[in-house]
């Protein structure tokens, strides 16, 4: 374990069982998944729908029961399916969510003053003082004191957002868990809420997971990429590093927004969409897309594997 990691995720996995025609079949949304986030750190994870990202985080923040393995968070061992843990009261407050809708996010009839208080109240703050807390997080996100008695219907997406990331912030997290935060919103907007999660980091020390399919915008917010596939990670890398699997080089290609690390197209053209969750292909389940497909890679599962500078890539390519 890396010593300053405030995450430490090991075999981790979340199954769901579904019906289907009378037929009780098992759909694998996270499958033995293990890394680690060191302290104020972002990690990114890439991928596109049905490749299991939002419920990965759903499952760190144990809003899902995970089916097996084993998280340790803040030095607290958080889940282990061995031991029979589950510490749901010890994330409450510690770890936040920011979801990619803030319309469903933020109750309709109630005044921004009291969305952005209630996290408080739920960890039983008085009201006072959950009220003084919630007025300085919607200061700090950028929104004035004009807003704090409005109902959501009379904001902006961006000013949504901004609420929405203030109710994250006001119970002093040590971790946000963004979920495609910024995809509903325009590109000006986009940037303003990104850049204001990055200041935010600074101030508080914060440690963010950001699941995006926008490999651009995870380069631009993160230390460390993760890049998922039918709920398997199949690469690993330092932002700054480039991409070596060929799912996340097709990732690269798909996105012709400005690349702050300049990289080159690599001209890798994925076909086909993401397979159903419930009947996957054998051995790497991309091979059906790939271009770089061999026999091996119809028979055999690839595993993750150091290519060095903490570079892993599940690929028989490599
Ligand atoms: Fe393509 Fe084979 Fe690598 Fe999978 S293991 S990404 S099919 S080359």
């Amino acid at each position: 374990m890396v010593s300053d990691a405030i995450l430490k995720v090991e075999h981790l996995s979340k199954y769901f069982t579904v019906n289907l025609a009378g037929r009780k079949m098992t759909l694998k949304a996270v499958d033995d998944v293990s890394f680690e986030v060191p302290k104020g750190a972002t990690l990114g994870i890439v991928g596109e729908s049905g490749s299991g990202k939002t419920t990965l985080l759903r499952t760190i923040a144990l809003l899902y029961t995970p089916t097996s393995g084993r998280i340790t968070f803040n030095g607290e061992v958080i889940f282990d399916s061995d031991k029979r843990i589950m510490k749901r009261q010890y994330v409450r407050g510690l770890i936040s969510m920011v979801y990619q809708d803030p319309e469903s996010e933020l109750n309709p009839t109630m005044r921004i003053i009291d969305i952005v208080a209630e996290p408080l109240e739920a960890l039983r703050v008085p009201r006072d003082e959950a009220l003084r807390r919630a007025e300085e997080a919607i200061r700090e996100v950028g929104l004035s004191s004009d807003i704090l008695l409005k109902r959501p219907l009379q904001l902006s997406g961006g000013q949504k957002q901004r609420v929405a990331v203030a109710r994250a912030i006001v119970t002093n997290p040590l971790m946000v868990l963004l979920d495609e935060p910024t995809s509903n919103l325009d590109v000006v907007v986009q940037a303003g809420i990104l850049n204001l999660l990055l200041d935010l980091q600074k101030t508080y020390n914060l440690t963010y997971i950001l699941v995006t399919h926008n490999l651009a915008v995870a380069q631009y917010m993160s230390d460390y990429l993760a890049v998922f596939y039918t709920g398997r990670m199949y690469e690993w890398l330092p932002a700054t590093d480039e991409p070596k699997h060929p799912y996340a080089k097709a990732l690269a290609d798909a996105f012709p927004t400005p690349d702050p690390f300049n990289r080159k197209i690599l001209n890798i053209e994925i076909k086909g969409e993401v397979p159903s969750m419930l009947s996957l292909p054998s051995g790497c389940t991309f091979h059906p897309r790939c271009p770089y497909a061999m026999d091996v890679c119809r028979e055999k599962a690839p595993q993750l594997k150091s290519i060095g500078n903490g570079h892993l890539v599940a690929c028989h390519l490599y």
